[in-house]
């Protein structure tokens, strides 16, 4: 069975005390198992980041710039390649497997334009003879630990502009997709990464116990789901580290009457059902609001009927597997209890037939969903599609603005008046209008509100050069040895 390594140091290594089994959803076999670090094998590769911190830091903006160059030309010519990993451990269709690529290079050009995003400020003459100016330097050795449902993705989200911005990175990936990361730092070698710079450790709490604890450790990027996000940021933050944990989702879809309801219906089933709806931003509320609910209800039932789930190497396959067994049996385990909290369900999953081994659930639709009902309170993070039928636009905000989470939010209207209320009232960290799943450009940050996010910045993008940085300012003078004399006084600017 194929053993997949860590990456310490520039070597694979493979040898463990435990090893976790790395399914094909698409079959339900195990076809490779992954090595899980013991807290010896953590301390190792910590300390390979620790000893190749000094020269990476000291290394011109010009010799990271190029690295990021190659980088993004490897990762294009070998994104077939990358897919096909990504598509026979985490199931989702290959085409989306390359969208989840395209996202992630747009870190990586970021990260190439490094020489711009660290750029300090300077102030000539703030007292007579005296100059301040700021620069930005790395924090040290930065751990990002990342979850199964974008193996390339946001691993990419991280490690572009931490690398890019002098550090050296532990990378801990989700034990059930771990090939992508190693894939990923052996691009970075070829691309010139020196050894020790980039590290994959793999391993479940154990090794991120000591990644959150390690004194030689200064900051931590997580996203994951909110119970561990939660955890991991006071953990670390107790360990004075600084922390980015972003967490789980209940992302809400306003339908507002003036909607085109086939653009809505369209999006919804898109939003809802892509990667098998295991997407942080994917929409699992759809709000109807006012009397459009048994038609827009209906438009989303037509869709579902022809969507095509199957195996995602095959073309034809719209919608791919599950991660695993046990998480299809949760996720069919809301559909099963739906009706008795009162909902109604008007596509039920489950109902559908597959052949194999493989970890299909069909996709599922329930009307009349409500807080206080586990499908509407709980993170599905499966097909599962609820709606939420309210009065008015008020409602739909309120619905919104109290839910637990605050990740992602869009609208659909043809009112720009009622879409510019909507950016103003709700409170997510990312709103749509007319667009279902508002992922920002690299060039923007990615972040939740609530419960979908601990600590103050959000992901990649500008933010992330402050996260992966630290302020330093420099007051100057060089005044003329002959006007020298002592003063106690505190300085004063003048
Ligand atoms: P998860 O929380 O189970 O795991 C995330 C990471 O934490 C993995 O690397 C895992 O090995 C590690 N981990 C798990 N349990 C741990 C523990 N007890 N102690 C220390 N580390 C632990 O999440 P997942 O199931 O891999 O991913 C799905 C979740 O991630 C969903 O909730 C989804 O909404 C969320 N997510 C959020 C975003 C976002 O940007 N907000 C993006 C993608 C995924």
């Amino acid at each position: 069975m194929q053993r997949i390594p860590h990456i310490i140091n520039g070597r694979q290594v493979s040898e463990a005390e435990r090893y976790g089994p790395v399914f094909n959803p698409a079959t339900g076999a195990q076809e490779k198992e992954v090595a899980l670090a013991s807290a010896a094998r953590v301390e190792e590769a910590i300390q390979a980041a620790q000893e190749a911190l000094p020269a990476w830091r000291a290394t011109s903006l010009a010799r990271r710039t190029a690295i990021f160059f190659k980088v993004r030309e490897l990762l294009t010519e070998r994104k077939a390649e990358l897919a096909a990993i990504l598509t026979s451990e985490h199931g989702k269709v290959l085409s989306d497997a390359e969208g989840e690529i395209t996202r992630g290079l747009e870190n990586i050009e970021f990260a190439s334009a490094l020489a711009l995003g660290l750029k300090g400020e300077r102030s000539e003459q703030v007292a007579t003879g005296v100059d301040v100016h700021s620069i930005r330097q790395p924090v040290g050795v930065v751990a990002c630990i990342t979850p199964f449902n974008f193996p390339a993705m946001v691993p990419l989200w991280m490690i572009g502009s931490a690398l890019a911005c002098g550090n050296t990175v532990l990378l801990k990936p989700s034990e059930k997709d771990p090939s992508a990361a190693v894939f990923i730092a052996e691009l970075f070698a070829e691309a010139g990464l020196p050894d020790g710079v980039l590290n994959v450790v793999h391993g479940d709490k154990e090794a991120v116990d000591v990644l959150l604890e390690h004194p030689v450790v200064k900051a931590v990027s997580f996203v994951g789901s909110t119970p561990i996000a939660r955890a991991i940021y006071r953990r670390a933050a107790e360990h004075g580290k600084r922390v980015q944990a972003l967490g789980g989702a209940k992302n809400h879809m306003v339908v507002l009457p003036d909607a085109d309801l086939d653009m809505a219906a369209d999006a919804a089933v898109s939003a809802a059902y892509g990667s098998a709806g295991e997407r942080c931003m994917a929409v699992s509320v759809l709000v109807a609001v006012g009397n459009i609910a048994d038609d827009l209800v209906e438009a989303v039932r037509s869709r579902m009927t022809d969507l095509k789930i199957g195996p995602g190497t095959d073309p034809s396959s719209q919608m791919g597997p599950l991660i695993t067994a046990e998480h299809r049996d949760k996720v069919a385990s809301y559909v099963a209890g739906a009706a008795d909290e009162g909902a109604t369900v008007v596509v039920d999953g489950r109902d559908t037939a597959f052949d194999g081994d493989g970890f299909f659930l069909g996709v599922s639709l329930l009307d009349h969903a409500k807080p206080g009902m586990k499908a509407y309170d709980d993170e599905i993070f499966g097909p599962v599609l609820s709606v939420v039928r309210v009065e008015t636009y008020a409602d739909a905000v309120r619905l919104v603005n109290e839910n637990q989470y605050g990740n992602g939010t869009a609208i659909f209207t043809r009112d720009g008046g009622a879409a510019r209320a909507f950016e103003f009232d709700v409170e997510t960290g990312m709103v749509g209008v007319n667009v279902p799943i508002p992922v920002p450009v690299g060039s923007f940050s990615f972040g939740g509100w609530k419960d979908s996010l601990f600590g103050d910045t959000h992901m990649y993008g500008p933010d992330s050069i402050r996260f992966y940085t630290r302020g330093k300012v420099v007051t100057t003078r060089w005044p003329d040895p002959a006007t020298s004399e002592i003063d106690l006084g505190f300085p004063q600017v003048l």
